[in-house]
């Protein structure tokens, strides 16, 4: 009887194995690089059919070709450099509405059953802030409506409608927050994130040497490094992934081999940092002499927070004379808008002075270990102190330090901290 049972316990496994394989449901994302060419799109075509010929259920966000997005803003810029942000939105959210039709074609070609859909079809919901927009829901009826008459489903990337019915953009690199948040809302078993590189890095490996692709990395490190320059993933999509618990990979659409799973808890192979990241789009902004410096703080940074500029690294110098200075950084972008925020200020206050220096770089480490480990900050600023490169401003957090550093030695700087830290691995 007892043998008969466990001879049932296991078919049962067995169905819902196979159950399981078969029922699986996979989001799959391409970026531009990917899907570029006729060639390339054919190439995307061959993963995504074998993905369903292993029996999922296979959903597909993609981007626009190439640079396309780009040439789309310069068409623009061409006619008006002010155009509406409304306007703006219908013309940039057309490229993907190429790809996700050339990609649907490619796919028909190969004879597998499949339907495009536009960010309003799939369901996706947005505020109407156009260019930046929120997802506020994702209703996927006619995704599953389709999954279940067994079509392949190609969704456009990056678009979604806004209450009033008008198409709105996620910002720049805003398909990957399409997957993930598609993913959350059909409650994917899997979501990839194909790209041009096999994966998270420890630093870029196009400038990098000795650069190590990652098994894994923390939603947590994978936020600091998205958020610090590390272009591989949008980090809002890295948000919503945390929040919602979805598993990433992160993976090449070009050669086959693992990727790095983004997930909760990753530091599997004990490593101090997971990786260095360069951020060259930084300005530092001082300024000096300030009389009374007590509230200086709270009226510059509330001018600065009135036109929406961040304020990153903070720096304020011990009292000479009765005065002090205040250095910070804010994104090179900003950097003009900053300026005009604080010169009427400035100028109102004798001896005040007012600067900035573009020629600045954010140099990160980036890791879980640094909570359990002590010295990794001092071992940071050895290298770089080895290797004679000012430190202008320093910041941290949990699982991060952050130095300021000239521009000029910026790559100089990362190579010798990774070397710090990597060079002893394989
Ligand atoms: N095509 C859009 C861009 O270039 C969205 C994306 O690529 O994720 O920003
Ligand atoms: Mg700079």
């Amino acid at each position: 009887m007892d043998s008969v049972n466990r001879v049932f316990a296991s078919a049962r496994r067995r169905f819902f194995m196979e159950m399981w394989t078969i029922m699986s449901l996979i989001v799959q994302k391409f970026g531009g690089t990917s899907v570029a060419d006729a060639k390339l799109i054919f190439n995307v075509a061959n993963i995504i059919t074998r993905a369903y010929q292993e029996g999922n259920d296979v959903v597909v966000v993609v981007s626009a070709q190439g640079n396309m997005t780009d040439e789309l803003i310069e068409k623009a810029n061409e006619i008006n450099t002010s155009g509406s942000k409304r306007e703006m939105d219908v013309l940039m959210a057309s490229g993907e509405q190429i790809s996700i039709a050339l990609l649907a074609m490619a796919i028909e070609k190969l004879g597998f059953p499949v339907t495009s859909l536009l960010g309003w079809q799939a369901g996706v919901m947005t505020g109407s802030n156009y260019g930046s927009a929120m997802i506020t829901r994702i209703d996927p009826g006619r995704i599953k409506k389709e999954l279940d008459k067994k079509n392949i489903v190609i969704v456009a990337g990056f678009q979604g409608l806004s209450q009033y019915y008008d198409v709105t953009t996620l910002g720049r690199g805003g398909s990957d927050t399409s997957a993930v948040g598609i993913a959350v809302a059909l409650s994917a078993d899997l979501c990839q994130i194909y790209t041009d590189v096999e994966g998270v890095y420890t630093a870029d490996p196009r400038f990098i040497k000795n650069a190590k692709k990652l098994e894994s990395i923390s939603y947590d490190e994978m936020l600091e490094l998205a958020t610090l320059g590390a272009k591989v993933l949008n980090n809002r999509s890295v948000e919503i992934a945390k929040k919602h618990k979805v598993e990433l990979e992160v993976l090449s659409s070009f050669v086959e081999v693992p990727g790095t799973i983004v997930k909760e808890d990753a530091n599997m192979e004990k490593m101090l940092i997971s990786g260095v990241a360069k951020d060259n789009n930084v300005a530092k902004i001082a300024i000096t002499n300030i009389p009374d410096a007590q509230g200086w703080a709270f009226r510059i940074f509330s001018k600065l927070s009135a036109r929406d500029i961040n304020i990153d690294t903070i720096l304020q110098s011990a009292e000479h004379d009765g005065k002090r200075d205040i250095f910070f950084t804010v994104n090179e972008d900003k950097l003009a808008d900053a300026m005009e925020a604080l010169e009427k200020y400035c100028e109102s206050v004798e001896g005040v002075g007012l600067s900035y220096d573009k020629n600045v770089s954010k140099i990160s480490i980036v890791g879980a270990g640094m909570q359990t480990h002590a010295g990794v900050a001092a071992k940071m600023f050895e290298a770089l102190f080895t290797a004679n490169i000012d430190i202008q401003m320093i910041a941290t957090s949990e699982i991060k330090v952050s130095v300021i550093v000239s521009q000029d030695s910026a790559d100089e700087a990362v190579q010798t901290v990774h070397d710090a830290f990597f060079s002893a691995m394989d």
